[in-house]
C-alpha cells in the first residue's frame, strides 16, 4: 500500500504520524511511504532519519495527499487538507467527529474511511490508542504542578520532596486512574506525600498493592474531598465518567479555602474539568490565579512534550496500522473487533453508532 505522512499544520500541532522506525515496518512489510519535508521537526525528527527509514520526502502536503491510499496523522484534517481527500482513500488518525460536524459532512460527501485512533477499543472497554496520551499528561501534571509551586510561578514555594528536616509537599490526586497512576508515580518518585481519591473500590485495592505504603487511597466523597483537598499543595484532576462531563469534585469554596499559592491541575478539563474553578488554556498562556490558588488547565498537555508523545502515540498505532496496510481495510477489521470500532465513516457512510446519533446521521 501506499502509505502518506503529512506535517501537521493544526495550532500549536508538534506531533507526527509515523517515527522512522514505523516508517522502517511499513517499508519492511512491502510498503511505500511518502513523507512531507520537515513533518517531523516538531518531534525533533529530521528528514534524513525518514530517509534512512526507507521513506520517500515530498515537499508539499498536495504530493502527500495525491498519490496515498492511506494517510497516516495525528490530529483530525483541518479545513486546508479537505480539499486534499481522495475517493477512496483511508485517513487513520485521531478524528474525535462529534466535535467537528464538517469534517464529518466532508468525509462522508467525498466517501473517505476514516479510522479514527479515539474509537478502537478492546473487548474489556480500555481504549488503547488514547492511553499513552493519559500517561504523558498524568507524568506531566506532576511536572508542571511542582513547577507551578515555585514562587517565581506564583505558588507557595514548596518543594515536593521536600529536604531532610523539612516536611514533604502534600499531593492529592483525584481519580486513579491512566492519568492518576502516572502522576502517583512521578509525585511518589519526587518524594512527595500523595493521596489518591477513586470512587472504584477495586481499583484503589489494586493501586494500594502496587504502590504499598508509598501512597494513601481514599475513597471518593464529599467529605473525604473537602478534607484532603484544603490540605494539599497540589490537587491533580484525572477523573474520568466515559462520554460524560467530568463530574464537579472541587467547589469554588473548597478552593477559596485552600492555602494562598496551593496549586491546582486539571487534567480533565478537556471533559469540562472536575475543578469548579477551572477553564482550559493554551501551553502560551497555561495558568491563572483564583483565590490565591494557581489553576493549570492545558486541554492538550501532551503537546508540550511532542517528541515523547510522537514515540508513545507510534508504539500503540503501528501495529493497528500495519494491519490496515497488510491487509486493507475489509480483512483487517473482519478480523479484530478492537479495530472494527475504529471505523468511524466509510464508503459515504457513518459507521459509528455514537458519531451519527451526535451528528444527527443516518447510521
Ligand atoms: P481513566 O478512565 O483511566 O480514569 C478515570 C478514573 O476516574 C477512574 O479510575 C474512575 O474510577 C475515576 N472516577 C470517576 N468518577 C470519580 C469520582 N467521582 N471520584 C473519584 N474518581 C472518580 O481516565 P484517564 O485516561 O486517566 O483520563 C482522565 C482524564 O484526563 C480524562 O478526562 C481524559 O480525557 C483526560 N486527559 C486529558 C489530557 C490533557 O491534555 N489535558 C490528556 C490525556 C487525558
Amino acid at each position: 500500500m501506499h502509505i502518506g505522512v503529512p506535517k501537521e499544520i493544526k495550532n500549536h500541532e508538534y506531533r507526527v504520524g509515523l517515527v522512522p522506525a514505523g516508517v522502517a515496518e511499513y517499508v519492511r512489510h512491502g510498503h511505500r511511504v511518502v513523507v512531507e519535508a520537515g513533518a517531523g521537526e516538531g518531534s525533533a525528527i529530521s528528514d534524513e532519519r525518514y530517509v534512512e527509514a526507507g521513506a520517500t520526502i515530498v515537499p508539499t502536503a498536495e504530493e502527500v495527499w495525491a498519490s496515498a491510499e492511506m494517510i497516516v496523522k495525528v490530529k483530525e484534517p483541518v479545513a486546508p487538507e479537505y480539499e486534499l481527500m481522495k475517493k477512496g482513500q483511508l485517513i487513520y488518525t485521531y478524528f474525535h467527529l462529534a466535535a467537528v460536524p464538517e469534517l464529518a459532512r466532508v468525509l462522508l460527501e467525498r466517501e473517505v474511511s476514516a479510522v479514527a485512533y479515539e474509537t478502537i477499543q478492546l473487548p474489556d472497554g480500555r481504549l488503547p490508542l488514547l492511553e499513552p496520551m493519559s500517561e504523558v499528561a498524568g507524568r506531566m501534571a506532576i511536572q508542571v504542578g511542582a513547577r507551578c509551586l515555585e514562587r517565581e510561578y506564583g505558588g507557595k514555594g514548596v518543594l515536593l520532596g521536600g529536604v531532610p528536616g523539612v516536611a514533604r509537599g502534600k499531593v492529592v490526586i483525584l481519580g486513579g486512574g491512566v492519568v492518576g497512576t502516572h502522576a502517583a508515580k512521578m509525585a511518589v518518585g519526587m518524594g512527595a506525600q500523595v493521596t489518591i481519591i477513586d470512587l472504584n473500590l477495586n481499583r484503589l485495592r489494586y493501586l494500594d498493592d502496587i504502590f504499598g505504603s508509598e501512597i494513601q487511597t481514599m475513597h471518593s466523597n464529599v467529605g473525604t474531598i473537602a478534607e484532603q483537598v484544603l490540605h494539599a499543595d497540589l490537587v491533580v484532576g484525572a477523573v474520568l465518567i466515559p462520554g460524560a462531563r467530568a463530574p464537579r469534585l472541587v467547589t469554588r469554596e473548597h478552593i477559596s479555602q485552600m492555602q494562598e499559592g496551593s496549586v491546582v491541575v486539571d487534567v480533565s478539563v478537556d471533559q469540562g474539568g472536575c475543578i469548579a474553578t477551572c477553564h482550559p488554556t493554551t501551553h502560551a498562556d497555561p495558568t491563572y490565579v483564583v483565590d490565591g490558588v494557581v489553576h493549570y488547565c492545558v486541554a492538550n498537555m501532551p503537546g508540550a512534550v511532542a517528541r515523547t508523545s510522537t514515540f508513545a502515540l507510534n508504539n500503540t498505532t503501528l501495529r493497528y496500522g500495519l494491519a490496515l496496510a497488510n491487509k486493507g481495510l475489509e480483512q483487517a477489521v473482519r478480523e479484530d473487533a478492537a479495530l472494527a470500532l475504529g471505523v468511524n465513516t466509510y464508503q459515504g457512510a457513518c459507521v459509528y453508532k455514537a458519531v451519527a446519533d451526535d451528528l444527527n446521521l443516518e447510521y
